[in-house]
């Protein structure tokens, strides 16, 4: 799998797309201008491994609290990229473009529309009209983002489209890549190129489908900005993990994704290792150790829970590596796929180790097994 091309954004110190890793963002749940809980806030998200964070900003007040919080945060050496989000208000996106590293916009709610979707359809004049005021009042921001070095982004959401597009394509996947691309032209006009592109849907299936039917117009267009992904109110605990993980894994499962929030009702802190999950998963970005172990049947001889718990105590801090648990040796080998070292149940109360593919201990009596896997990993890695 080949991760899609895109240009580099910077945000504040770090880059998203190009050749960066995958970016794992998340989003402050407090008042924004409660300052201490949300720097106390920030700073959990940054310890449990967030590379950027967004605050609410509904207005002049809120950017100016987004100021204070960086301040403190930057006197505490925290240095997250601050991520303002904003809706309803272009005048409040220039304002926090002056202040914050990037900007999140709406295109649905970025000017106030002409006429609502549930009065009569809007002609072609009164649709290119709206779309010239809308580019007018882009152009100023981009203007603003240009002189502060902020960057953009574009986050169309299926369920606040705006009442133009709705009107036209009705709120679809083809409406979704509209509102976004309608700026994105504007953009490339104006060779903004620091912008980075999301379309969400809290509907898994529609939020892939659009977020593809993106790419293949923007691959039309020659346009290579980033894309963050993320399943919009995808709920809590294993359901609200699962969504994001069919969501935003299916994508970067296909080369597409430059950066990801995974949306939880819990505290943002929680979001963290979801994300990191799901990029471990997909192999899009290696953060831990990986495990591949069977479920265990009837063939298995050991207790295999017990063992991979024990391996994983001792061995979660080796990056990278592939440790195999499996229960026999029938179908162990074969199954363990590109595991970088196995342990094999070879018959009662006998284990075999492996070395990749290759069998380099054989029938190992089981309660000395764990340490020979272990000295066995010690030993080749200290090779390399
Ligand atoms: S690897 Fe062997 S023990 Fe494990 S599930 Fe498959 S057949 Fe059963």
């Amino acid at each position: 799998m080949e991760r899609r091309q895109t240009v580099e954004v910077r945000v504040g110190n770090i880059g998203i797309g190009g050749n960066n890793p995958i970016r794992v963002q998340t989003m402050a749940n407090t008042d924004t201008n409660d300052i201490i809980n949300s720097v106390e806030q920030a700073k959990r998200c940054v310890a449990a491994g967030a590379e950027l964070i967004r605050f609410t900003t509904q207005g002049e007040r809120e950017v100016a609290s987004l100021a204070e919080i960086k301040r403190v945060l930057r006197s505490e050496g925290v240095d997250i990229p601050i991520i303002a989000d904003v809706h309803f208000s272009y005048g409040v996106a220039m304002k926090a473009a002056e202040v914050v590293e990037k900007v999140r916009i709406n295109p649905g709610n970025f000017i106030k529309p002409i006429k609502r979707s549930d009065s009569t359809d809007y002609t072609d004049e009164e649709f290119e009209r709206e779309r010239l005021m809308l580019q007018e009042r882009f152009v100023e921001f981009l203007n603003v983002c240009n002189k502060h070095g902020t960057a953009v982004r574009i986050g169309v959401n299926h369920g606040s489209l705006g009442e133009r597009m709705m009107n036209r394509y009705g709120d679809t996947p083809l409406g979704m890549a509209e509102s976004c691309l309608e700026l994105l032209r504007v953009c490339k006009k104006e060779n903004f190129d620091q912008v980075v592109i999301s379309l969400k849907a809290s509907n898994t299936v529609l939020m892939i489908e659009a977020v593809k039917f993106l790419v293949e117009k923007m691959d039309a267009e020659n346009f290579h900005f980033p894309l963050h992904l993320g399943v919009t109110e995808a709920g809590d605990g294993e359901d609200g993990r699962i969504k994001s993980a069919i969501g935003i894994g299916s994508l970067l499962a296909c080369g597409i994704g430059d950066t990801i929030r995974v949306s939880l009702s819990e505290p943002p802190e929680a979001e963290i290792p979801v994300a990191f999950g799901i990029l471990q998963a997909t192999r899009s970005r290696i953060t831990k150790t990986e495990y591949i172990s069977c479920p265990s049947c009837g063939r298995t001889l050991f207790d295999l829970q017990t063992v991979v718990r024990k391996v994983k105590a001792k061995t979660s801090h080796l990056v990278g590596l592939k440790i195999a648990i499996m229960g026999c040796i029938v179908n162990g080998p074969g199954e363990m796929a590109d595991a970088d070292y196995g342990y094999v149940g070879a018959g009662r109360g006998k284990i075999s180790l492996y070395k990749g593919k290759e069998c380099v201990e054989r029938n190992i009596p089981e309660e000395q097994a764990i340490d020979k896997l272990l000295e066995l990993i010690e030993r080749e890695e200290s090779k390399l």
